[in-house]
């Protein structure tokens, strides 16, 4: 299992220790299990505001 991480500065989730975009050091995310669900849910969430 992949261990995923999340640059605090982009705000943005991803697998290395080094966030690509700003070289910043990621951490890991407060909630210790991520899963696809959570992704969907925030997707559909937006979905929603953007069809008001
Ligand atoms: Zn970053």
């Amino acid at each position: 299992m992949e261990k995923i991480k999340k640059c605090l500065s982009c705000d943005e989730y991803l697998l290395k220790d080094i966030c690509g975009k700003c070289g910043e050091k990621t951490v890991n995310p407060k909630p210790p299990r991520y899963s696809p669900e959570d992704r969907f849910g925030e997707y559909r969430r937006k979905q929603k505001e953007y069809s008001k």
